[in-house]
């Protein structure tokens, strides 16, 4: 199978719109406008064939309504969030026939697994396949989404489950959060030399307005300070900053989490 290709759509300040695509045929992810898709849609003569969402904050699913007005397409999304244009409620399935625990887009033999990863809200979901994720505002390069939903205990296993996706996966995220990211994750694990390189890189390719997505599991594995909440160097981090030791991967990743809201 090819692989399809993606684009980035920038939308508001800094979240990123993910088009898969061929020639003719467009899928979107998590369109919180419509109007830089449908924009996008004509001057690339392309035609919309459906529209995925992560999770209900509007900033992902504002632009529904209005692609549905122009374009009649099925909309796919989590089972257990209120999304009124939803069409297919998904949830992650054992079953790799399930209906609800696939998406499968004939114009791109394309199919991608939903995975259940609550934490940033309650029902948030993930579409995995062809080596692409797209994990809407789970898991960010260097970092990961604010708890709005769930408990420290759902996300860290949440970002855990994503770790554990193969090395090679491309991680599409929804926002260009990673600068600003890596400059806690410098503070959280100083001694991290993929850490430094990544903040070398990201660095130039900000100065030039690309993209820093996508990422990978294995960069992220290497460089994200809530995926790492076991290494030494960022249990003392997280110890020093709650002011007490902290043991076990989920009471790390609460202190960090908790610390960068505030940062
Ligand atoms: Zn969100």
């Amino acid at each position: 199978m090819t692989t399809p290709n993606i684009v980035a759509i920038r939308a508001f300040t800094d979240n990123y719109i993910w088009v898969i695509r061929d020639h003719c045929h467009a899928a979107v992810i998590d369109p919180g406008d419509a109007a830089p898709v449908l924009a996008y849609l004509q001057h690339e003569q392309l035609k919309l064939i459906a529209i995925l969402n992560t999770h209900h904050h509007n900033d992902h699913v504002g632009g529904n309504a209005a692609l549905l007005q122009e374009f009649s397409v099925p909309v796919y999304g989590p089972a257990n969030e209120a999304i009124p244009t939803l069409t297919h409620r998904l949830k992650e399935s054992n079953d790799p026939e399930s209906e609800e625990g696939n998406v499968f887009i004939p114009e791109f033999s394309l199919n991608l697994k939903v995975l259940d990863i609550p934490g940033h809200t309650a029902g948030h979901i993930a579409y995995y396949g062809a080596n692409l994720l797209f994990c809407g505002d789970t898991l960010f390069s260097c970092g990961c989404g604010r708890l709005f939903e769930g408990t420290a205990q759902q996300m860290e296993s949440s970002l855990q489950k994503l770790a554990g996706l193969a090395d090679e996966t491309r991680v599409y995220c929804g926002h260009e959060y990673t600068q600003n990211n890596i400059r806690f994750a410098r503070i959280v694990e100083p001694g991290n030399k993929a850490l430094i390189k990544r903040e070398t890189e990201v660095k130039k390719l900000r100065e030039q307005n690309v993209p820093t997505l996508p990422s990978t599991i294995a960069m992220e594995k290497a460089t994200n300070p809530f995926l790492r909440c076991g290494e030494p160097e960022i249990i003392r981090s997280a110890s020093n900053h709650a002011g007490k030791p902290l043991a076990g991967p989920v009471s790390v990743f609460a202190a960090l989490r908790g610390w960068k809201d505030h940062f």
